[in-house]
């Protein structure tokens, strides 16, 4: 039978761009419906923009090798079109003794996960590259950096409009109905309602894809990951940014923790925190920023009152709730689901940023039955 398009990708964040332009260089011809007004508007546009380098996830672990694969690809790709990065390295620090068994930890996870240039240094030698620091040791990582996500965005919709395929704002994806001779008719709402016919189905639609995922004719709602939302908030800090590396202290159960980053523009900003929500809303309460205070004095002990402001607030699309332990990211084919021709993804939070190129080339493989490339 004649298909209008290969592939249908349903979410233009930066997985599924990523996923839409792996299957538009493989050929195949490629629409990626989006439900806002424009591209990039769902969690890759609140998040902190940091480019991982891999320490923390167990070895083996979608997230431990796609962070890997998809940093390293990540810089190549920012380098060869020009948008804008900043390769600044981190610092996780121990300001603590009783910490410094974890940091010991972090680099023992980190070597196993094949992270470059990972280094114990002394709390001394921390200071001395960050003066204002106050560490009793840190891990150096300098594979971590920082990136403008919208340029990455937009340059990868270019790439898939380059090789033939359209990516659709503003069009809801409503229902999919798998054919009897393989491939779905996917309907799409909006201002011009319209149905469409697809060999293939990616689900990416983030906070979205537990909802994407009932509209699938024959999708078993066993099959459906609970949503929960992680909420992080940030804050920024007027006057001058007092590091160039990003600070991390370890991480907390279920997150990285409040860090700070020097953004693109030159400014302080610290974030995210976590807190369990039942409802998307992106308020930033400024009582919260007591809490931040305390917590950053410990590896900043000259933030001075008053310079924290409320900046912006983002949802992880979860799928463990509070005390339960982190899972893997899922890009569940037919083998979990039933359903022959689709991919659905669930769980894409940190670092589905940093992944989003290789998260892109496993969903396209096992799309087509390969192995996982990495
Ligand atoms: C606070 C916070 C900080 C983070 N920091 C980092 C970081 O520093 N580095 C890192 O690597 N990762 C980070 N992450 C994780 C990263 O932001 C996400 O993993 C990544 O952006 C997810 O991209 P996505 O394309 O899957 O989701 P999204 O960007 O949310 O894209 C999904 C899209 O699907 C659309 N959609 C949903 N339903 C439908 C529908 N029915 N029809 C059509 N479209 C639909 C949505 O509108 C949305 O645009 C962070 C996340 C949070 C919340």
């Amino acid at each position: 039978m004649e298909f209008d398009f290969d592939a249908a990708v349903i979410g233009a964040g930066a997985v599924g761009l990523a996923t839409g332009n792996a299957l538009a260089q493989r050929g195949h011809s490629v629409v990626v419906l989006e439900r806002e007004a424009a591209i990039g508007q769902g969690v890759s546009s609140r998040n902190s923009e940091v480019i991982h380098a891999g320490l923390y996830y167990p070895t083996g672990s979608l997230k431990a090798r796609l962070c890997v694969a998809g940093r390293r690809a990540l810089y190549a790709f920012l380098e060869a079109r020009h948008i804008p990065y900043r390769r600044c390295g981190k610092l996780v620090v121990a300001t603590e003794d009783d910490q410094l068994p974890r940091l010991e930890s972090i680099l023992a996870q980190a070597r196993a996960n094949d992270v470059e240039g990972m280094e114990m240094i002394s709390g001394a030698a921390a200071m001395a590259l960050e003066p204002g620091l106050q560490a009793r040791a840190a891990l150096d990582s300098p594979e971590s950096g920082v990136f403008d996500s919208h340029g990455y965005m937009l340059a990868l919709r270019g790439e898939i409009e380059a090789a033939g395929g359209a990516v659709v704002c503003a069009t809801p994806f409503e229902r999919a109905t798998p054919l009897e001779a393989g491939g779905f008719s996917i309907e799409a709402g909006g201002e011009a309602p319209t149905a469409l016919t697809v060999r293939q189905l990616v689900l990416a639609a983030g906070l979205g894809a537990q909802a994407a995922a009932a509209v699938v004719e024959g999708f078993p709602a066993a099959r459906i990951p609970p949503r929960h939302l992680g909420k992080g908030v940030y804050f920024r800090l007027s006057g001058r940014a007092p590091f160039s590396r990003l600070i991390y202290p370890p991480p907390i159960p279920g997150a990285l923790g409040t860090h700070y980053r020097r953004d693109l523009g030159g400014q302080g900003v610290f974030g995210p925190d976590l807190a369990f929500v039942e409802t998307e809303d992106y308020t930033v309460d400024p009582a919260r920023a007591e809490s931040f205070y305390a917590y950053i004095r410990r590896f900043w002990p000259g933030l001075p009152d008053g310079a924290l402001s409320p900046d912006y607030a983002g949802l992880r699309p979860k799928i463990h709730g509070p005390g339960e332990p982190q899972p893997d990211f899922r890009l569940d084919t037919e083998a979990d689901h039933g359903v022959p021709g689709l991919l659905a993804m669930f769980g894409i939070e940190s670092p589905g940023l940093t992944s989003s190129l290789a998260l892109g080339q496993t969903a396209a493989a096992r799309l087509e039955g390969e192995a996982d490339p990495y």
